[in-house]
């Protein structure tokens, strides 16, 4: 945090505490939902629906359906209600991330029907006089009935909204009044009932419903004065910066943009890196207070994109010291006294802020994670596989700085986003290659007077081929590892150049890859065993545009077929002696790799350097006389292009 320009720190532990406090409003048998929209109100929402579930949150309340995704790639499985109308085209996004939409109108709920194709669990919005989404009170009767008779959707809750909870008791008990009616009208029970926001669980009694819905107060900040003597709350979000530079001006010289604002005599002022664009709202021009050791200074000017200059004429400051804007414990700067100076909302300052800091998660004074400057919160349908590896290998490279947090990232993300929600990403367990060398001193299509290689070691395709090679290695190589079976066949494929190999590194259907030395002829290769589990699989080659395509099958893979399975392939060809260098790269996200290298004693000196992008860039290396291997942990993830370079 020393470097930062102006970060936020959240404090997860007060968010229990008010999560704790709010719970005392709640009766027994009523649960809550978090309501983690905006990325939580710009607390960041992975680490409040974690530590809100941990609390007893049943289920997640956010704004659209990327939200509910990007939750469900961190590996959140708590039910997620979306509260706004969805779109048509947000259907199958939906059901795909078993996301459970809001019903607001009964087109909707006849659309969503028709294209679920399977049973999906939906709430109903009745607008009870709040004006905004949700099907109108008077219609919701018919609705609701015509709603239950459609065969794909299940009414799981049933919903409203108060409008100034906050403030407006008798209001907000018309609204109670109508949806309990509505509810007594019908002639069914849904399992859930709510029409409290974080307001109306302090404000009226709402006996009828058993969900509340938690949001602004249970992040610390009080709706409505009034609160203050009924719950006792602490801001979870602190903003600070600090101060960039420090300046003095005479009597009557402006002081930023449109000379707002004319020094009255002579001061002392300071400038803080950060402005309109990290949230700080222009509204507070000449209105806003910050807090430097302790002590108030008032905002002078105009707030600028990126800049806010502040009095500290009383103050004893340097360049550096920190400065808090927002939160904390000091009335004047929370955020509904903050934005009250302007008639503002505190809502949206949290959501402003939350936008640019950078932020910290904080938990019994630990710092327990962080999220970058400049979030984006990616989708993985914005990403071809291939750019979502790019983007997940540079975050884990830069943050393998930090051991803390690329752990955090390496083990709650990236493990349930492979591991349990996308089957169509291909991974593999147990990587084990060996490579084996052995002298061939086979001649040239045999002729000449060189002593032959036995036969007996070559597979009988090779042997059948007649050729022997002076100036190769025989090669046996053995690859085993686990994965799910796609299909009933696959193909092992074999190129003399590296552009013709090529388009077999884009196929899924291809589980070898063997870049063959470009003065040899693709058929000096060959597949010696190739099995799945314990079937000895069948294998035909054929020889197509100068690439061997070896197609491996059995008809008993077809019940194998969406199982993790075990492959072995074996194969034999040949390896140039003055190519004194052998790689091997992983093409696929892998779990638990090994890779040997055998050469006994036609080879000295070997080295193996690794180029490694997982949780330890340095893989464990064994050297034992003849062979030489590297390794990671059994359980540890290892991205594609990983590999080893053997040098002899
Ligand atoms: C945002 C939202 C809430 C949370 O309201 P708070 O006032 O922040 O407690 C509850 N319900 C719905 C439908 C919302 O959209």
């Amino acid at each position: 945090m020393q470097n930062e320009r102006s970060w936020t720190e959240i404090n997860l532990s007060n968010f229990e505490q008010n999560l704790n406090e709010l719970k005392k409003f709640i009766s027994a048998g009523t649960d809550f939902m978090q309501i983690v929209k905006a990325d939580a109100y710009g607390h960041g929402a992975f680490e409040i629906s974690r530590k809100a579930i941990l609390c007893g949150a049943t289920f997640l309340g956010v704004a659209n359906v990327q939200e509910g995704m990007l939750l469900r790639y961190q590996g959140i499985d708590t039910p997620i209600l979306i509260l706004s109308p969805s779109l048509e085209s947000e259907i199958e996004l939906i059901m795909e991330n078993e996301l459970i939409p809001t019903i607001s109108s009964l087109e909707f709920a006849q659309t969503l029907d028709k294209k679920a194709m399977k049973e999906i669990g939906i709430h109903i919005n009745i607008d009870t006089g709040m004006g905004r989404s949700g099907i109108h009170y008077k219609q919701s009767l018919t609705a609701t009935s015509k709603i239950q008779k459609l065969p794909n959707l299940k009414i799981e809750g049933i919903f409203s909204h108060f409008s100034a909870a906050e403030n407006d008791a008798d209001y907000s008990k018309l609204q109670s009044e109508r949806f309990k009616s509505i509810l007594d009208g019908l002639d069914f029970k849904p399992k859930y009932t709510h029409i409290a926001n974080s307001s109306g669980v302090i404000t009226s009694k709402n006996d009828y419903s058993n969900l509340v819905r938690l949001g602004l107060l249970s992040y610390g900040v009080y709706t409505d004065p009034s609160l203050k003597n009924k719950i006792s709350l602490k801001p979870v979000m602190t903003f600070k910066s600090r101060i960039g530079q420090i300046k003095t001006a005479e009597k009557g010289e402006s002081i930023g943009y449109n000379r707002s604002y004319t020094a009255p005599g002579k001061m002392k002022y300071a400038i803080l890196p950060v402005g309109y664009a990290d949230g700080y709202d222009f509204m507070l021009s000449n209105k806003g207070k910050v807090l430097i050791k302790d002590k108030l200074c008032g905002v002078i000017g105009k707030i600028s994109m990126d800049m806010i200059a502040v009095d500290v004429t009383e103050l004893n400051v340097n360049v550096e010291d920190e400065v808090v804007l927002l939160g904390n414990e000091h009335d004047a700067i929370k955020a509904e006294n903050l934005t009250s100076l302007y008639n503002g909302s505190s809502y949206e300052i949290l959501c402003q802020v939350g936008r640019r800091a950078k932020r910290y998660h904080f938990e019994n004074g630990k710092m327990i994670a962080s999220s970058p400057l400049l979030r984006r919160d990616f989708v993985s349908s914005d990403y071809s596989d291939d750019k979502l590896n790019t983007v997940i290998e540079t975050a884990i490279e830069q943050r393998l700085q930090s051991k803390e947090i690329s752990n955090l990232i390496y083990s709650d993300i990236l493990k349930r986003f492979f591991t349990e929600r996308d089957r169509d990403i291909h991974y593999r367990r147990n990587f084990k290659h060996t490579i084996e060398f052995k002298d061939s001193t086979l001649s040239p299509f045999s002729r000449g007077n060189s002593k032959e290689l036995d036969n007996s070691v070559l597979s009988p395709f090779l042997r059948g081929n007649k050729r022997g090679l002076k100036g190769y290695y025989l090669t046996n190589t053995t690859l085993t590892f686990t994965k799910q079976l796609q299909n009933d066949h696959f193909y092992v494929a074999c190129a003399n150049s590296e552009k013709l190999l090529e388009k077999y590194f884009l196929r899924k259907d291809v589980e070898y890859r063997w870049l063959l030395d470009n003065k040899l002829e693709a058929n000096l290769f060959d597949v010696t065993s190739a099995k799945i589990n314990d079937i000895e699989l069948y294998h035909e080659m054929k020889l197509k545009d100068g690439c061997l395509e070896i197609r491996c099958h059995h008809p008993q893979l077809q019940e194998l077929v969406g199982k993790e399975v075990e492959f072995s392939i074996s194969t034999q060809t040949f390896y140039p002696k003055d190519s004194h260098q052998l790689s091997v790269y992983l093409i696929e996200m892998t779990q638990g790799v090994e890779i040997s290298f055998v050469y006994g004693n036609v080879l000295k000196n070997v080295e193996a350097v690794p180029i490694f992008s997982s949780r330890s860039k340095f893989p464990q290396i064994k050297e034992n006389k003849g062979s030489i291997m590297i390794s990671s942990q059994p359980d540890e993830w290892v991205f594609p292009t990983s590999g080893v370079v053997f040098v002899y």
